[in-house]
């Protein structure tokens, strides 16, 4: 026993190799697992761009980014006012520069006010991120008149207790960017100015370098930037994971009636301002009860699964599907007009909608509506009227399409009873 131990692990060559290796092996593992950091991290294009970002969810986020950037600039601008006493005890020889500075400060405060009630209405998301920009560039902008005003007051300035505030306040600004869910892009546009200011700021009015202000960009400005982007960044990932879960119907993965209701909105409130065509349809299952009646509710859930995954696969990509219930799904065609979305259709389920349990096809009855044609005045009329043609689509016989004039009903008609 005493030899074994001897042998594993005591003294003498054997033992001290033994933790050569094992000092080797950790690293490795340590070099391994720096290696498969980035995979890891599965940054996914939506996290490094808004490029990829859906409709829904670009609302939310801004939204979302709207109410902190209202509430954190009225709380910077109240920060502003309330520093001037501090100017003053730290600039008390030079009334000028207090008075200078403070009437800065009130005019920064104002322009924070304004951004404070600023309206956020749309549905793009660069509006937030311009929002967020401006604060940023308050603060800045603010920030370099208060050094140029300072600079003559060198002497005192750097003496003074506090005076850090002036050298340090793009840290803060940097860091702020961290409260808001943030693609990767966009954080790190934010933050460079900030970086940016106080590179320049280091040089002082007589050409030399402030070295000191030097090391604070570089390195404390750096890790506050990293930890502020990963923040920005893994608060968008939550969000979009929460949109994802909360978002989607669990069986089918379409989009639930409620996400579907909000969609419908903004694309009818899109499609109005820009005067371009909305298509809409309004599908049913046929004879879906029996799927259910002869084999069972697990083996009904399947041919709905398996009936969207077939849609989704083949859909485009600006098109949504949205579960309205049960087995009654909407799919909305932005920017296309009633013949197209008929043609998109048809397509879609001529190439196949998956079959039911006995081997037959599984098809559809499909009511269409587009918001000019038929002069529809908001979404919630637009689904009516497709639900109505769904109905005459059943009962004209099933397996049919029936939009807003007698042509298209015609050939789809022909082409999906085939
Ligand atoms: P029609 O062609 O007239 O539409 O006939 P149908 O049998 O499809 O119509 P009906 O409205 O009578 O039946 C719809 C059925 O869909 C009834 C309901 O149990 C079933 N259903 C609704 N939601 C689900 C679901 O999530 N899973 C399963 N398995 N069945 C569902
Ligand atoms: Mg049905
Ligand atoms: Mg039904």
């Amino acid at each position: 026993m005493t030899d074994l131990k001897q042998r594993c692990c005591g003294g003498g060559s054997i033992g001290k190799m033994a933790a050569h290796w094992a000092e080797i092996l950790s690293l490795g593992t340590a070099a391994r697992n720096l290696v498969a950091l980035p995979s890891a991290m599965a940054l996914s294009p939506g996290l490094i761009s808004s490029y990829s970002h859906e409709t829904l969810l670009t609302c939310y986020r801004l939204r979302l980014i709207s109410a902190r950037v209202q509430a954190a600039a009225i709380l910077v601008g109240l920060v502003t006012i309330a520093w001037i006493p501090i100017d003053n005890a730290l600039f008390h020889g030079e009334l000028d520069i207090v008075m200078r500075l403070a009437i800065g400060r009130l005019i920064a405060a104002a322009l924070f006010w304004m951004i404070g009630n600023m309206e956020l209405r749309g549905d793009n998301s660069q509006q937030g991120v311009g929002m967020i920009g401006l604060m940023v560039g308050v603060g800045i902008g603010f920030w370099l008149f208060a050094h140029a005003t300072t600079i003559g007051a060198h002497e005192i300035y750097i003496r003074s207790p506090g005076h850090e505030q002036y050298v340090l306040m793009p840290v803060a600004l940097a860091a702020g960017i961290s409260i808001f869910p943030l693609t990767i892009v966009e954080a790190v546009l934010l933050v460079a100015p900030s970086l940016l200011g106080l590179t320049l700021e280091s040089f002082h009015g007589d050409g030399a370098i402030i070295w000191w202000h030097v090391d604070v960009a570089l390195f404390l400005m750096c890790p506050i930037m990293a930890i502020a982007v990963t923040c920005a960044v893994s608060q968008l990932n939550l969000l979009i994971n929460l949109f994802e879960q909360s978002m989607t119907d669990p069986l089918t993965k379409a989009l639930s009636r409620r996400a579907g209701a909000e969609l419908l909105g903004v694309l009818f409130a899109q499609s109005e301002r820009s005067n371009a065509p909305l298509s809409v349809v309004l599908f049913d299952l046929d004879r879906f009860k029996l799927v259910n009646d002869s084999y069972g509710h697990w083996a009904g859930d399947a041919v709905l699964q398996k009936l969207i995954q077939c849609l989704q696969a083949r859909m485009r990509d600006q098109d949504a599907i949205i579960r309205w219930g049960g087995e009654e799904f909407v799919i909305v065609f932005p920017g296309t007009d009633a013949a197209e979305a008929t043609d998109v259709m048809t397509q879609l389920c001529l190439s196949g909608l998956g079959t039911r349990p006995n081997g037959t096809q599984q098809t559809v009855s499909v009511g269409l509506a587009e918001r000019t044609t038929d002069a529809a005045r908001n979404w919630q009329v637009l689904v009516d009227i497709a639900d109505q043609r769904m109905y005459e689509a059943k009962k004209l016989g099933r397996k049919r399409l029936v939009g807003p004039n007698a042509e298209a009903r015609l050939v789809a008609s022909a082409l999906l009873a085939a």
